[in-house]
């Protein structure tokens, strides 16, 4: 199955709802070691991309993202909102204008949201940030690719990726982002934004299963 209109706006379809099942978890995680507020944070950001989407009425993949992108930025605070708004605008526009892509493109264009990340937050793998879910997410997606997977498979083994990278946040003392400000007393806890990441990533591997 190729990733086009449709399977994008229902990627951030999923994403959102996921993310509003899941609002405490993220509020949770965040009261722990930041301000309490990412679960709503994040809601507030998806329903922003959704409503963008709508209203723009997107005819490719990429400008679907792009849409998602710059709803977020726009109603989102905090650092998350920047940062995934700069994500979903570079993934859209490593997709061109393209009708349909197949597993490489989508994979470069995961990779293009990580490397927007890092430029803007200036956090590196083990930083116990968003990217410590998003950049094994993003090796696993393009080894699959690489080998001749369909965008199930490299989408069901970021997914899969993201959440190791989630649990593996948990004995990382942070280093970017307010959990810094804990220093040690961050050790112990997953990373809300890498949990964040996690489901909008098991959300790609709904909607493309
Ligand atoms: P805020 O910390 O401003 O309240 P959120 O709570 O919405 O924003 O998001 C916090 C998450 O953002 C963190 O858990 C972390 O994953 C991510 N984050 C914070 N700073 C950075 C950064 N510099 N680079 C990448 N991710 C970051
Ligand atoms: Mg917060
Ligand atoms: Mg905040």
């Amino acid at each position: 199955m190729a990733f086009d209109t449709e399977t994008a706006t229902a990627w951030i379809t999923a994403a959102e709802a996921a993310v509003k099942t899941d609002e405490a978890r993220l509020t949770g995680l965040d009261a722990a070691i930041g301000d309490g507020d990412h679960g709503a944070n994040m809601v507030r950001g998806l329903a922003a991309g959704l409503t963008n989407i709508a209203e723009r009425g997107p005819t490719t993949p990429g400008d679907v993202l792009v849409a998602a992108g710059r709803g977020i930025v726009a109603k989102t605070g905090g650092a998350a909102g920047p940062l995934y708004g700069s994500a979903f605008r570079r993934a859209g526009k490593a997709l061109g204008d393209a009708s349909s892509v197949e597993a490489a493109e989508l994979g470069a264009a995961l990779e293009a949201a990580l490397t927007a990340i890092k430029e803007l937050g200036g956090a590196d793998e083990g930083d116990k940030t968003m990217i410590d879910a998003l950049a094994p997410a993003v090796a696993a997606f393009q080894a699959v690719a690489a080998d001749g997977g369909p965008i199930a498979a490299a989408a069901a083994a970021a997914a899969d990726a993201a959440e190791q990278g989630l649990a593996a946040t948990v004995p990382l003392q942070a280093r970017k982002g307010r959990a810094s400000y804990l220093g040690a007393r961050s050790i112990g806890h997953e990373d809300p934004g890498a949990a964040s990441t996690a489901l909008i990533l098991r959300a790609l591997a709904e909607v493309t299963a």
